[in-house]
Order: C-alpha cells, then structure tokens, then sequence
C-alpha cells in the first residue's frame, strides 16, 4: 500500500500519544501509516507532567503527587496543587499503548528514516533519504527533530543526568515529589537546580539539571548530582544506581512551525510543544495528540491549535532574555512565582491554559522591572539592527 490517508512521520513521544489517542477516539476506517527509523520501546526516558487525573493516563503512571516542594537557599516551600497533580510516566508503558494501538488500527509500518515531503496542496509525497517515493498521503503529521524556522534570540538549553537509586531501607518520602531544588551551586550564565521523585520510600529518580547555553562534561553532571545527594543528605555509599537517565532539551523563543505546508502538521518539539521557559512538552504533546483524533474522529482536518498562547511565548521570550542577560536570578524567578500565586495557577500558566487575566497576575508577581529592561534591550537591539545600514548600502 502506497497511498494513505495520514502517515506519521515520526513514532516517539509525540507520535506514541497519537497513535493511542486515534484509538482511544476510535478512528476507523483510515489508512494509517508510521514511518521511523526506530521502533521505540522500553524505557528510554521518563516524563514528568502535571494536569488533573486523567482517565487515559492515570493507569500509566508510576508515581503521583498531590503536593511537591521547591525550595531555595532562603526555605522550603510544600505546594499543594490541588485540583492537579504532578505526575511521572515511564516510556515503556506509554510505547506499548501505542504499539497495541497500532495493531487494532491496522497500521502499516515502514522502518526508515524520511527526507524530504513534497505538498502540493491535495496529496503529500513522502520520500526516503535517496528521494525515492514511500507512500503519498493524504496528510503528514511530522514529530521528527528539527531546527527552529529561524534562530532565536535566545537559545539555551536545559540539559541534566538524573540516576535512579534504591536503598535497602526507606530513605524518601513518596508522599511528595520535589519538583525544583535551586540549593545547587549556581552556574556563572544559567540556572541549576535539583529534583526527586519518588516511586516509594526505597526508589527514586533524583535529577540534576541547568537551563543554560552549554551542555556540561559526563565529570559536570556527576558531580552535580553527587553535590545534590550530599544536600539532600543522601549517603551514595549506601544506594545503588539502577538506571543513568540523560536528556538535552532546546528552550529557545525561536519560532517552530506548527504547519510548514498545508498537509503537512509538525507535533512534538518540532512542532512548538516544548515550553521554552521550563522545557516541560508531555502535557502539550498529549493535549494535542486528543485534539487531532478528535477533529479524524469528526471527519475535520487533523490541524490541532498552537500549543501555547502567542502571549505565553512572548512572556517566555522576556524571561529567556532576562534570564540570559542576569537581569533575573533562576531561583529568584521561579521562587517569587510561587510565592505569589497559587501553586494551581502558575502550573496552568505555564501549560498555556491561563486567562489574559491570570496571565497579568503572574506577570506583576515576577520581578517585572527587571524583566522590562530586558524587553526594551529587545526592543533596542531590534531597531538597531533594523537601522543600521547593510553592507552593500555603505558602498554605494
Ligand atoms: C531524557 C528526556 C526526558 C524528558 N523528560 C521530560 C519530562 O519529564 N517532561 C516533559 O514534559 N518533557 C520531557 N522531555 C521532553 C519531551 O517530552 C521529549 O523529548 C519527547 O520525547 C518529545 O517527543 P517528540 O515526539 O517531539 O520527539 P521524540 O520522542 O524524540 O520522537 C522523535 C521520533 O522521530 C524519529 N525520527 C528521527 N528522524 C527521523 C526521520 N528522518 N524519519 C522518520 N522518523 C525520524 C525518531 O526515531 C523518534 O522516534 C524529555 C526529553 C528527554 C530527552
């Protein structure tokens, strides 16, 4: 079968949600192709997440908390984020659904790698890295990593090692999660910060993590970890390490595109759902993985919305930049959000599901003065590249 009605380009995270979802909605009678390289299983990565309990995910979790700490050199602060909850899901459960989903769908597999999609507005055309044709399509859905339409002003990057540990005697508190720890040595250009998250009181994921421009060395992360164990108060003697978990994700105001052609969709981090000012995309990945079965499911295009409100990304864009410039501490930032919201609202802020209104009061609790500087440097630096005269120019 070379003709399809959709083909996901694509099988991770974001293709994993969809596939479920399509069968969770009940989307019959479509040919349905997945084209990658890889066929993912097992645990390659956990995801973290927070949302209201959730029918579909909820049997999927390992862990679940109704209160998490973030704490800071100055205390610790216990959140309850009551009606949500923070959770954690491994890869494996969530690439199985998908795998049993792909069966009762009836869909073709073809395990290579694509280049290049050609539109031409009805049909899509699907070819390999040689340019030879796979399957032409109705439409695309697009989950491959790719680069930003154009680069941003911004560009870091939030990279860490987390280990999973388990102790012969209960050493943690699976009663609560700690969702960021900024005691960490501070980098000179960056924000760190530790976290756990406890399975039960023998088994956790503990995570070292930086937002900031430049990955660290295998010896950086190591240490960074061993540093935060010591402030937990964690004897490593005493613990084994089960599983070494890394990751690297981009948090930049560089535009994704949503709809590079007209049948053509990205999903994922290529498509814009990872939320440049905390890395965090499984909410918004799953969110629209439900809003595209939905619109199959009712005979509508698979177009799912922009993942976040464009005045999120704008208010991400400022907080990238102040963060970047030092205009504003990382623990300073994140603790007065905190500190002057309800745990509820700042985590629906930012998932992009807070009213202009709420959105205003997060941004008064945020060291704004600061912030603005940065916004008018922004300002600055745009009509200054904009007047000053390009090369070519002088000459004449
Ligand atoms: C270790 C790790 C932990 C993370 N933890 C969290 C978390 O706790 N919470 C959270 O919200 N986010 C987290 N993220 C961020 C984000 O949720 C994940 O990166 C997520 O997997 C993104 O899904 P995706 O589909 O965009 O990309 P991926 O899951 O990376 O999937 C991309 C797919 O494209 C395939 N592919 C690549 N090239 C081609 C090609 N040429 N043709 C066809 N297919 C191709 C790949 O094989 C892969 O299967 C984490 C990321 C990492 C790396």
């Amino acid at each position: 079968m070379n003709e399809v009605d959709l083909v996901l380009v694509g099988g991770g995270g974001a293709g994993s949600l969809l596939l479920a979802a399509l069968d969770r909605h009940d989307v019959r009678g479509l040919r349905i192709a997945v084209v990658d390289p890889v066929r993912k299983r097992g645990q390659d990565r956990t995801w973290a997440f927070w949302g209201r309990p959730d029918a579909d995910l909820d049997p999927m979790l390992s862990a679940s908390w109704q209160r998490v700490e973030v704490t800071t050199s100055a205390g610790r602060r216990l959140l309850d984020l009551a009606p949500l909850r923070y959770a954690m899901v491994r890869s494996a459960p969530v690439y199985e659904r998908a795998a049993e989903a792909e069966r009762r769908l009836g869909v073709t597999r073809i395990d290579a790698p694509v280049g290049a999609l050609d539109d031409d507005g009805a049909t899509v055309t699907v070819r390999d890295d040689d340019g030879r044709t796979l399957l032409r399509a109705g439409w695309v859905l697009d989950s491959r990593p790719r680069p930003p339409r154009r680069p941003g002003r911004t560009s870091w990057l939030q990279h860490f090692r987390g280990w999973w540990l388990e102790s012969a005697t209960p050493v943690f508190d699976p009663g609560r999660a700690v969702l960021m720890d900024f005691r960490t040595p501070q980098p000179a250009r960056g924000v760190s910060f530790g976290y756990v998250l406890p399975v039960s009181d023998r088994y956790a994921l503990v995570e070292y993590t930086e937002f900031s421009p430049e990955l660290l060395g295998d010896a950086g992360y190591d240490a960074g970890l061993r540093g935060y164990a010591d402030l937990l108060g964690l004897d490593l003697a005493a613990l084994t390490v089960r599983e070494v978990e890394n990751g690297v994700i981009p948090m930049t105001d560089a535009p994704f595109d949503g709809r590079p052609s007209p049948r053509v969709v990205r999903l994922g981090t290529a498509g814009g759902a990872t939320r440049p000012s905390t890395g965090f995309t499984f909410a918004a990945m799953h969110r629209q993985a439900d809003e595209v079965a939905r619109a199959l499911a009712a005979g509508r295009a698979p177009v799912p919305r922009p993942a976040y409100p464009r005045r999120h990304l704008w208010m991400d864009a400022v907080a990238l930049r102040a963060l970047d410039r030092g205009a504003v501490g990382g623990p300073e930032f994140f603790d007065r959000l905190f500190d002057r919201n309800p745990a509820e609202r700042v985590l629906r802020f930012l998932d992009g599901a807070t009213s202009p209104a709420e959105d205003l009061a997060v941004m008064r609790s945020s060291p704004l003065l600061s912030m603005t500087s940065a916004v008018l440097g922004d300002a600055a630096g745009r009509l200054r590249a904009r007047l000053r005269p390009a090369p070519g120019d002088l000459r004449g």
